[in-house]
């Protein structure tokens, strides 16, 4: 299985996928009822539909991800409606101990208002330990209700939004590079854009050439790894 993890506890694992390049060549030629017609004019179609906008055979090419993510990130990507969700109920499960706890803490950002700013100035040790004190009251406090009786879905109301989730998550090409598109860049909160980097390499893995139309053709966002790997599709892209 390809397991890969992200911040301290999650992980995204690709639990099958459908389709891949070929079944994007296969669904764009079904139009004129021809299928394959090798490598090259293969690649260079797929670079053709992105490019033109043709974007209803990335539908044909299908992942199903195991995800594990911060609550606070499930809520972000769940606004993603294109895909199909299942999440793990606290209504019918006691949650573990599990808390997601950053490396460090970033400063707000005073030019973009949602954004944030690395800073060496804050004290991260100290307030790690703070943090940390609020979500060990937390848990204790939902542990007290579990304990008094009280439905575990009342409990539940008691845990901060840094509890892990998890979730299986079915994607097609179309919505997986608008998700990437958006929760990769620079723009995104960090934490999401660690999940799409995750994500972004699975893509790369099981659909190389949809992966590289995508970054010549639809990526304008920001980010150290896909910027340079976009260097070398649009120099290697057909288009
Ligand atoms: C940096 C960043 C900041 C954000 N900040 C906020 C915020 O402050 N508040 C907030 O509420 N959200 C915020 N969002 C969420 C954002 O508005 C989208 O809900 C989210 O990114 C999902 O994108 P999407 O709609 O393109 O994806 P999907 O829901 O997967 O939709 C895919 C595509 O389908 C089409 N589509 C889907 N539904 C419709 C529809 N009803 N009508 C017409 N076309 C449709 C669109 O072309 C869309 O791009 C933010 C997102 C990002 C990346």
């Amino acid at each position: 299985m390809n397991e890969i993890q992200v911040l301290d506890k999650g992980f995204v694992r690709l639990v099958e996928h459908m389709g891949g390049d070929q079944g994007v060549v296969q669904a764009a030629r079904v139009s004129y009822a021809g299928t394959t017609k090798g490598d090259e004019k293969d690649k260079k179609l797929i670079a053709y539909l992105l490019k033109h906008q043709h974007l209803t055979p990335f539908e044909h090419a299908l992942w199903k991800f195991h995800v594990k993510c911060p609550i606070f990130v499930a809520r972000q990507w769940f606004r993603h409606r294109f895909a199909a969700y299942n999440e793990v109920s606290f209504r019918y499960t006691q949650t573990k101990d599990d808390f997601y706890f950053p490396a460090t803490w970033r400063a707000q950002d005073l030019k973009n208002k949602q954004g944030s700013v690395s800073s060496p100035q804050l004290d991260h040790a100290a307030l790690s330990k703070v943090f940390k004190a609020s979500v060990d009251q937390s848990f204790k406090a939902y542990e007290a209700l579990i304990a008094a009786g009280v439905a575990r879905e009342m409990a539940r109301m008691a845990l901060p939004v840094n509890l892990y989730t998890e979730f299986y998550w079915t994607v097609n090409a179309r919505s997986l590079m608008n998700f990437l598109a958006l929760r990769a860049d620079g723009h995104a909160q960090l934490e999401i854009q660690a999940y799409a980097e995750a994500l972004s390499k699975s893509f790369k893995e099981t659909a190389p050439w949809t992966y590289e139309a995508f970054l010549a053709n639809v990526w304008k966002g920001s980010n150290a790894r896909l910027d340079a790997e976009k260097e070398k599709a649009c120099a290697a892209s057909p288009a």
